[in-house]
């Protein structure tokens, strides 16, 4: 390998020789081939023509276009050509915000899973900053540090969240994307029951884990509607509202069978402890009702609180 050659290869030293014997030729992008572009970039059999000035965005291409160049290099239609070991779908979203990040963010919410790995490969490995804030705020919209804002956009594509919080090192969405895969069961074959081809091994184990110690806490829950934590005494409920509190808990931690979903029991908590069911709290005298709000709040923090280390993270 020549020395200009491997000053315009991405990383340097991994890269295939191009060779006209045994590749086919790369072809140009339709979206990203400029004819006063002045660099090409090769990504696979794809190629981008486009400005120089619009890669100064990425840490990574500046300190490259900085370093004055020889006057002998590869090139392809007329400019240098800098061949990459990255996706070409990667290249194409990021190319998408490189020249227009306006209409980037314009992108409806939610905005489609597959352009948030892409965009986070590349930021991540070329430095560009805003560009990984955005993706890194997708993410953690979708999977939030406080579990009680997730919603059912949550539940889509959760492994593939995990594969790329730890390839990208955005470790902070784990908690609620391991909940949100959690939550689904596998036989339906959908969400959950792909997990095996997306995560680590070691994962795997942590989601296993952490579904039975949710099952856990809903099975306690069921069996002792009363007893607000581990090895404590029942609550001392009056007479007439003993059963139907007891018969409120238990329903709200048994999940429909036909669900796709199983229990999602922090979020029922949270909305136990937030809103007022009319006609449940109605019918609950003033001490129960206090006992029954106050539970739901400490079922609530004791459940968030405890979901990064069920999932052993
Ligand atoms: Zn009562």
């Amino acid at each position: 390998m020549d020395e200009t050659e491997d000053l315009l290869s991405f990383p340097p030293l991994k890269r295939q020789r191009y060779d006209s014997q045994t590749r086919s030729h790369p072809t140009a992008s339709s979206s990203f081939f400029f004819h006063d572009g002045d660099i090409v970039l090769e990504v696979e059999q794809h190629l981008f023509k486009i400005h120089k000035h619009r890669l100064k965005c990425s840490v990574i291409f500046s300190d490259m276009l900085d370093i004055p160049q020889p006057d002998v290099i590869d090139s392809m239609h007329g400019c240098p050509v800098v061949r990459l070991m990255d996706s070409p779908q990667d290249w194409q979203v990021a190319l998408r915000w490189i020249y227009d990040p306006t209409g980037f963010r314009l992108i409806p919410e939610p905005v489609p899973f597959p352009l948030i790995p892409s965009a986070l490969r590349i930021a991540t490995k070329y430095e560009i900053g805003a560009l990984r804030k955005w993706a890194v705020g997708q993410l953690r919209a979708r999977w939030p540090s406080d579990l009680e804002r997730m919603g059912s956009s949550s539940l889509p594509c959760a492994a593939e969240a995990i594969a790329l919080a730890r390839e990208c090192d955005v470790l902070e969405i784990l908690p609620a994307a391991f909940y949100a895969l959690s939550l689904q069961r596998w036989c339906y074959n959908a969400e959950g029951g792909r997990s095996h081809l997306v995560l680590s091994p070691t994962d795997i184990r942590r989601l296993i884990v952490g579904r039975e110690r949710l099952s856990d806490v809903c099975k306690q829950i069921l069996f002792e509607p009363l007893v607000s934590r581990p090895a404590g005494l029942p609550f001392d409920a009056c007479h007439q509202c003993r059963e139907p509190l007891q018969r409120y808990w238990r329903e709200k931690v048994m999940s429909d069978p036909q669900s796709p979903v199983e229990c999602w029991l922090l979020r029922e908590l949270y909305t136990i402890a937030t809103q007022r069911d009319e006609l449940f709290e109605s019918a609950i005298c003033a001490q129960c009702l206090a006992w029954h709000k106050d539970v739901a709040w400490m079922r609530f923090y004791g459940l968030k609180a405890s979901i990064p280390q069920f999932f052993c993270l």
